[in-house]
């Protein structure tokens, strides 16, 4: 079985947004990606552009799997609304707006929650602190188990 088509399977990261990969001596994962320009339509004034301003990096925590952490450098790209001359970042598949987490490992943390284990063992396997677990549950509305 190739990397890339489990990496898809898992994390739902595609190959062609995959620039780099990175496996450390200890068996986790690093990777970098970018998005390749591509039209955006400006979420507030519905504008479509393709002009990029740059990217910035940013730091993703992609939790955990067989023990081995994957995190990623998201090179996000932004852009800029020629109508408004706004700045804004290109729609990604990867993370949540202001968050460090990626989407997919959001949804595995959430999972957890229905099933008896500790804000401590949530931690370990989503690769974040304990905190970071409590914090992002305290957000959400749910239901007290019986
Ligand atoms: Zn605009």
């Amino acid at each position: 079985m190739s990397t890339v088509n489990y990496t898809e399977i898992i994390f739902k990261i595609k190959e062609e947004y995959i620039k780099h990969t990175r496996v450390n001596e200890d068996g986790s994962v690093h990777f970098t990606l970018e998005i390749p320009v591509a039209e955006q339509v400006r979420p507030h004034c519905g504008a479509r552009t393709r002009k990029s301003k740059g990217k910035r990096p940013e730091d993703v925590k992609f939790g955990a799997t067989q023990h081995h952490t994957v995190t990623a450098t998201y090179l996000q790209r932004r852009y800029k609304c020629q109508e408004c001359n706004h700045t804004f970042i290109e729609k990604n598949p990867f993370v949540c707006r202001y968050l460090r987490l990626s989407k997919t490992n959001m949804e595995y943390l959430f999972r957890q929650l229905g099933e008896k284990v500790s804000f401590t063992e949530m931690a370990k396997l989503s690769n974040v602190s304990v905190s970071t677990v409590i914090r992002y549950c305290s957000k959400l509305a749910i239901p007290k188990p019986n």
